[in-house]
């Protein structure tokens, strides 16, 4: 620094003054500056007793993640367009320093042997108590339509990969329990309607989730699976989320008062979402509460041409990711506590 040029020396500083608020606002995958990591440090202050988040759920990189899916085109199971979709996902957990596995299997399916995959990736908690945030990646298989699903699965998909990313860099403190994310494959029916098919084999649907729970169970996991929360049709532009009438009351009144404390009242509404099973309903019966997030009857494009980008909103994302977040710590404490579960 040149102490006789205090001019220009003024100046500089004043363009870093006006200039840093604007590089850190201009990049949209970042909502703020990074925090310094570790070192020493010389602030006298105390260290805050609660982490500040340093990263926020970004409805623009949700988007994001829709459009790249919808890129692949139709992703039935076993095609290379789902095994992009695969690559893709697991590449962005592995960004957010995620450990990811994937389970394989084989369906038998009404269009025979499928190779399947459902990806996992993991935030360790303090303990090996598990809550599963889901949802499927698949699209159904249209032997005569481009169905690309941009609500149909992209958006929940987009929705748990920013939870996903807020989750494993948003605090430096490990979580109460261990979150376990799952991109659940071949939810959707290869017949067109989504019970039509009934063979010996089980139904024709929510393949990926019915294995995922014999996978517990044979880990001998499924004792420590606290809750589940499933995200399917959440991306809607007009979003409304009724009640699920299969899901578990304490875990959607968890959810449905945290979005109402967050002033989404009109998207978190009391009527009832007949939905007739989903990628919930394998672990519900396993004895695991679980609550879906799904706007299926009130949504017209549902397993249409028409699924596309354009009734899909980076704000109703972020209202579904945000209240999800916001549930979390609720739900850990209620599963980690002493009394018996409701
Ligand atoms: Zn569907």
């Amino acid at each position: 620094m040149n102490k006789g040029n205090g001019a220009i020396y003024r100046v500089g500083l004043l363009a870093i003054v006006i200039l840093l608020p604007v590089l850190f606002t201009a990049c949209p995958k970042n909502d703020l500056p990074p925090r310094p990591r570790g070192g020493m440090s010389t602030s006298p202050r105390p260290a805050p007793t609660k982490p500040i988040p340093i990263v926020a759920f970004n409805g623009t990189r949700a988007m994001d993640h829709v459009k790249k899916q919808i890129d692949f085109g139709p992703r039935p199971p076993d095609t290379p367009e789902l095994a992009k979709t695969r690559a893709y996902i697991a590449d962005e957990l592995k960004s957010y320093g995620l450990k990811v596995s994937f389970d394989e299997f084989v369906a038998v399916t009404p269009q025979g042997e499928k190779k399947m995959a459902n990806i996992i990736g993991e935030i360790p908690g303090e303990t090996n108590t598990l809550i599963l945030l889901t949802s499927h990646y698949d699209t159904k298989y249209y032997k005569d339509m481009q169905f690309v699903g941009a609500n149909d699965p992209a958006a929940s998909v987009a929705t748990l990969l920013e939870i996903g990313r807020v989750l494993s860099k948003g605090s430096n403190e490990k979580p109460k329990v261990t979150y376990r994310l799952l991109f659940f494959d071949g939810e959707e029916a290869f017949c067109e309607g989504w019970s039509e098919c009934e063979n010996p084999n089980g139904p024709d649907n929510t393949y990926g989730s019915r294995h995922y729970v014999s996978v517990l169970r044979e880990k001998d996991e499924l004792k420590n699976t606290a809750a589940l929360i499933l995200l399917d049709l959440m991306g809607y532009n007009k979003l409304e989320l009724g009640r699920d009438s299969l899901s578990t009351r304490w875990l959607q009144d968890i959810i449905w008062q945290t979005g109402r404390e967050l002033g989404h009242t009109k998207i978190f509404v009391d009527r009832e979402e007949g939905v007739g099973g989903d990628d919930h309903e394998p672990f519900l019966r396993a004895g695991v509460p679980a609550v879906d997030l799904i706007q299926l009857n009130s949504y017209p494009h549902w397993h249409k041409a028409d699924d596309t980008i354009d009734k899909v909103s980076a704000q109703s994302m972020k209202i579904v990711g945000d209240t999800v977040l916001a549930s979390l710590p609720k739900i850990a404490a209620k599963v980690t506590q002493k009394e018996p579960k409701e």
